[in-house]
């Protein structure tokens, strides 16, 4: 006889990218791959949430083999492959058989916000620099420095100084700055990785368990809003200031502090996770 013991707990897994699941200076993600792979088994969305653009986002996605919603540009969009359930109730673009939900302005806004401060403080945009600078900065090769630039929802930009005067200038025209691994990010206000959470887990409904991890300021939003919640410590800066709790501190940087700490969260879980037992 099969006793049904508990409703069933979906697990959802919002992660940041850069300096989380891969490493913040090789870009590596081996020691993520065998977690992901039970993840894969047991059917919990891995959701790549991210400062990347949509064409760096869906590359990583196939490298690792996800079929998952993924959000771009610090919750500028979240895009669900083709045919996914369960399904948004609306689709604002569709960018290669992905379903776009935007929450972010577009580009061109952002970029005219920008350009308009950049003539009163000395910020400089990541999409003015050559490649060249751009690699030096990233360790990215050349041939990753594109889809870096394809910008839809954010300019990334760098400033030496106080950066406080900038962040109260872009606050007076409706966009916010968020601090990343790397870069300042200008984006709308009103767009976070928040509110990607908060939109897939509505989506899904019922009994959901949301897990996130991240290693930047800018993952605050999404940290804040999972019910269990995980910073990595970055090679740079140690653990970032993101007032989150409770919060799980990770012990290692990177993909094996994430796949050290999804152990973690799937021992814990997995019980929970199974839905029935023969008695
Ligand atoms: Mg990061």
């Amino acid at each position: 006889m099969v006793q049904e013991l508990a409703p069933k707990l979906r697990l959802l897994v919002f992660t940041d990218v850069d300096g989380t699941l891969i490493d913040h200076f090789t870009y590596r993600y081996d020691e993520a791959l065998p977690v992901l792979a039970i993840l894969k088994t047991l059917k919990v969305p891995v959701i790549l949430n991210t400062s990347k653009t949509f064409p760096e986002t869906r590359e990583l996605m196939e490298e690792l083999g996800l079929n998952s919603p993924f959000a771009v540009e610090n919750g500028a969009a979240v895009f669900f492959p083709e045919g996914f359930s369960p399904r948004p109730e609306r689709c604002d673009i569709v960018l290669e058989g992905y379903c776009g939900v935007v929450f972010g302005r577009p580009h061109d806004e952002v970029r005219k916000a920008f350009l308009d401060v950049a003539r009163s403080y000395p910020i400089r945009s990541v999409l003015d620099m050559d490649d060249e600078e751009i690699s030096a900065l990233t360790g990215l090769p050349p041939e990753r420095i594109p889809p870096l630039k394809s910008r839809m929802f954010s300019e990334p930009f760098l400033m030496e100084g106080d950066i406080q005067p900038v962040i109260e200038e872009f606050s007076r025209r409706g966009f916010r700055v968020l601090k990343g691994g790397r870069f300042y990010h200008l984006l709308s206000e009103g767009q976070d990785k928040g509110k990607v959470v908060e939109f897939v887990r509505r989506l899904y409904g019922g009994a959901v368990l949301t897990v996130g991890l991240g290693d930047g300021k800018n993952d605050e939003d999404m940290l804040r809003r999972t019910d269990l919640a995980i910073l990595i410590p970055n090679p740079k800066y140690g653990y970032a200031p993101v007032s989150v709790s409770p919060l799980r501190r990770a012990r290692c940087m990177g993909p094996k502090g994430w796949a050290e700490e999804m152990t973690h969260v799937l021992r814990k879980t997995l019980p929970l996770l199974s839905v029935s037992r023969e008695t």
